[in-house]
Order: structure tokens, then C-alpha cells, then sequence
């Protein structure tokens, strides 16, 4: 798993006058990792220094302003937040999956706080991991596409809203030195303007967690907060040897570790069958082999005395469909793709919205929880854990706190007419204007989604309806140049 063009954006610069410089240097990247990897980082940095130093001589006043202050000291020393792209809740054993895919996060369960019912803001990656780390829906952050319909890949979205202050920057201001270890690039353009320290690159979680521990061990004095991103689960899939068997046999078909049947799955077709049956077994396999990473950090935390010291938060910036809605999703959603019933980004069922969510380490109490959450309350809950005093205005709030029902929100597409998901308690409605669609689930009695009770109950659509946003702030504008479209290309966005 290796991208080699993404020195690209480096040898634009070089042109005509420096031929002879990107003659040599060209092979060189090409085959010597190390150099391709260190042009790669250095040039990540370069992107995203001028606004993160702007931003940071401006942060004590920015902090005056929402007048956050941290408390105590005492809280967690280590605050890891795990990110793994494209995990539905669905298939972790954790959570009742038939194979045993997570059974490090199932030993980890009696000492942390698991939640079931958590929703992501938004289905596809960029505006997810925006709202992770600023607490807001993708409407109050800005960071969209903004048309309608949306067609990412060709297309980028906005940047986050100046206006909008982020957990990291927060954190900075009061103290903690802050990383983004991210091997999804689309994550990395969200959040890496708020990063001192950035690590971007797509590898496997195998040597990820390595840099990982080495970056703990390197700064094991100090504060940090390390958000880290996994894309072992996105596409390409690339499951390491040792796991590509974890449940048995398998079958070498053509693109397994991409899609096939995007647009015409038939249900009764054996070689569809045959297909989706070991494309699954693959996902499990990539699961099963990033357990296994995720342990080995536990253990060198313990190594390091920094166990006790850490929170670390594990969930996923969305889920993945594997043709459980195809049929609904040709008939009554548009997709400029023509693609129906796999991946994400496209519809807010809860096999792409509803995510994994475990949180352990000091201030988290254990136990599980079925309230429903939402991914924008984990900036309030390490605030509150941190003993951070704010007055920012955030559309989260603390995990733990179940006192009322509210309504929660999922939005932002990426793919065909926008669509919102709006959750409170048993009920969701999935409505999408430009679609002129609306459909009604009861989730305790239907959680797979299949009766549409619209028609039969038009005043609980009317009551979710009035959750939608009234109103979405516009974000900044984002350039893409010509390396992060080879890089949209490499995770088979364009
Ligand atoms: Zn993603």
C-alpha cells in the first residue's frame, strides 16, 4: 500500500527551469521509501503551517473570548483519540458480530465505557472529522460541499468556518502539544491546519501504531493530544498476511479489496453471492488484524507507566454499506454515480451513520450505555474530563449526561441531493428535499430499516422534522491541487 505520486504537488514547482532536479529526484522518491515518506510529511507541513501559525499567535485572545480555562491540572495526560474510517458498529464482536473480530476491545470492555447508540454527523469522512473535532454539525462548521446535488471527487468541499474554534487549538492554548497521525488523506485536510505536529501517510495500522509509540515515548513529559486516523478498513483494503485468513479461506476475485456490483447487484446471482460473501470476510479480516493493533498500544502504554494517565477514545467517522438498502436506494434516492447499496457517503442508513464508541481511562465511568450520543458530544466530554472551563457554544454535550432526549442530526452527502437523518429516541426520519423523499423508522422494532412507516404516522415526521437545521454556515474555500486529486484517485473517490 504504497502512494507514490503525491510528491506531485512538489514537482509542479519544479517545472521547466528544474528538469534536470526532477529527473533525479523523481526515481529517487520512487524508490527509496524513507525520502518519498519524509518529502511527503515535509510537504503536508508546508500546506498547512501558514494557517496553523496565524491561528496560534491569535489563540490567547480566541480563548478570552469563549473564556476557556483549564480547571485543574490532574486530568489525563494522554489523550488518544482513535478514528477508524469506514468501521460499522455492526461488525465488532464488541458488539454481537457472529465472528470474532474485536477480541482485544471485548477483554477492554469491563474497564471502559462502551456506548450502542452512537450516531455520526455526517456519512462520509471530511465534514465527520470536522465535527469530531469541533463539536458541531457540519451545518454550524461549514466544512461541506456545497451544492446540491454533491458530487465529491469532482468537487471540494469548504474548509471549516474561521469563526470556528477546534479541540486542538483549544488544547494548545491551554498547554497539551497536539498530533495528527492520519493515513486518509481526506481526514487530514479536515483537521491538519490545527495541528502542530503532523503525520500523514497512507500505510497500514501496523507501522502507524509504531509511530504512534514513538511519539509517546519521545514526549512522554508532556501533554498531548494525539488525534489518530486508520484507514486500514477504507479502500483499498489491504489486509496484512497474517490476517488475511483470520476466518477462513479467501476467494481471489477481482477487485475484493475495492467494490464490484455498485450498480447492479442482483440479490440471486451467484457470482454477486460469491462476492459479497468474501468481500465481507475481507472487511472482517482487516477489523480482526486492527484489534490486534490497538492492543499492542495498550500494552506499550503499560510499558511506558502512561496507562493510567490516558484517556483513549475509539470510534469511527462513519460506517459502510454492504447492499443492506440497494433496492430503496435505486428507487428512490439519486446518486450521480449511479452506484446504490455499498460504501458510505451517500445515504444516512444506520449501517453507514451508527458507529462504535468506547471511551476508558481517568474520569470515565465504566459501563455500558444505551442513550443515544452522537460523535459531536466527544469535544465536551474531553473538555469536562480535562477539567476545562468554556464557554464555547457547541452542539454536543458531556456523554455521560442522559438527562434528556434530545434530537440528533446526520447530514452533508456526498454523493446526490443532500439528505438529513434527525434521531430522538426510538424514532428516525431520513429526509432529502431534492429527493422529495421522506422515510419513517421505528429503530427499536426496525433497526434493519425496512418498513418505511411514513405514510402511517405524518406527525412524527412533522415533530423530527422541525429537529432539521434552520439555517448552515458557509464555510472557507479549500484548493485542491493536483496531488490530493491523486490521492482522491488512490481511494477510489474520482
Ligand atoms: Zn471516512
Amino acid at each position: 500500500m504504497v502512494e507514490l505520486m503525491n510528491f506531485n504537488g512538489f514537482l509542479k514547482f519544479t517545472d521547466v527551469k528544474w528538469e534536470w532536479l526532477r529527473r533525479i529526484i523523481r526515481p529517487l522518491l520512487i524508490r527509496i521509501p524513507w525520502l518519498r515518506r519524509k518529502v511527503q510529511l515535509f510537504l503536508w507541513r508546508m500546506r498547512a503551517r501558514p494557517f496553523y501559525r496565524q491561528r496560534i499567535q491569535g489563540i490567547s485572545k480566541l480563548l478570552d473570548d469563549c473564556n476557556a480555562r483549564r480547571r485543574k491540572n490532574g486530568g489525563p495526560k494522554n489523550i488518544i483519540l482513535i478514528v477508524v474510517d469506514c468501521l460499522r458498529k455492526s461488525n465488532l464482536s464488541l458488539y454481537g458480530h457472529y465472528r470474532e473480530t474485536t477480541p482485544f476491545l471485548e477483554s477492554l470492555a469491563g474497564r471502559a465505557a462502551v456506548f450502542d447508540n452512537t450516531l455520526t454527523a455526517c456519512p462520509w469522512t471530511y465534514p465527520s472529522v470536522a465535527s469530531i473535532l469541533t463539536g458541531l454539525y457540519p451545518h454550524n462548521h461549514g466544512g461541506v460541499l456545497t451544492t446540491d446535488p454533491c458530487r465529491f471527487g469532482q468537487e471540494a468541499p469548504n474548509k471549516v468556518s474561521r469563526n470556528v474554534l477546534a479541540l486542538p487549538e483549544v488544547l494548545t492554548g491551554l498547554g497539551f502539544d497536539c498530533h495528527i497521525f492520519s493515513s486518509v488523506t481526506v481526514a487530514a485536510w479536515a483537521g491538519m491546519d490545527w495541528f502542530k505536529n503532523i503525520y500523514i501517510y497512507r500505510q497500514r495500522a501496523q507501522q502507524q501504531f509504531k509511530e504512534l509509540n514513538r511519539c509517546l515515548e519521545k514526549n512522554k513529559k508532556k501533554d498531548n493530544f494525539i488525534y489518530f486516523h486508520l484507514g486500514d478498513l477504507h479502500v483499498p483494503l489491504d489486509v496484512p498476511d497474517d490476517y488475511r485468513e483470520s476466518f477462513g479461506e479467501i476467494a481471489d476475485i477481482p477487485r475484493l479489496n475495492y467494490w464490484q456490483f455498485e450498480k447492479d447487484a442482483d440479490r440471486e446471482a451467484p457470482d454477486f453471492k460469491r462476492y459479497k460473501e468474501n468481500r465481507c470476510k475481507l472487511y472482517d479480516c482487516a477489523l480482526r488484524s486492527v484489534d490486534a493493533q490497538i492492543a499492542g498500544l495498550f500494552g506499550y502504554l503499560e510499558k511506558l507507566r502512561l496507562l493510567d494517565s490516558s484517556l483513549v477514545i475509539l470510534t469511527a467517522d462513519h460506517g459502510e454499506e454492504f447492499w443492506e438498502h440497494t433496492e430503496t436506494e435505486r428507487k428512490l434516492f439519486y446518486d450521480p454515480r449511479g452506484f446504490s447499496g455499498i460504501s458510505h457517503g451517500h445515504n444516512l442508513f444506520q449501517e453507514i451513520i451508527n458507529v462504535p464508541l468506547l471511551c476508558t481511562g481517568p474520569g470515565i465511568a465504566s459501563g455500558r450505555y444505551t442513550h443515544n450520543t452522537s460523535l459531536v458530544d466527544i469535544v465536551p466530554t474531553i473538555l469536562d474530563v480535562c477539567g476545562i472551563d468554556h464557554r464555547l457554544k457547541l452542539d454536543g454535550r458531556n456523554l455521560f449526561d442522559n438527562s434528556n432526549e434530545r434530537a440528533l442530526v446526520s447530514e452533508a452527502v456526498a454523493y446526490g441531493y443532500e439528505k438529513k437523518a434527525v434521531v430522538r429516541k426510538n424514532w428516525k426520519l431520513i429526509h432529502s428535499e431534492g429527493d422529495g423523499v421522506s422515510l419513517l423508522f421505528d429503530l427499536y422494532r426496525d433497526p434493519k430499516e425496512k418498513h418505511d412507516l411514513a405514510k402511517i404516522n405524518p406527525e412524527k415526521i412533522q415533530e423530527l422534522k422541525s429537529h432539521l437545521p434552520k439555517a448552515e454556515v458557509k464555510g472557507e474555500t479549500l484548493e485542491i491541487d493536483r496531488a490530493m486529486k491523486k490521492q482522491l484517485q488512490d481511494l477510489g473517490y474520482m
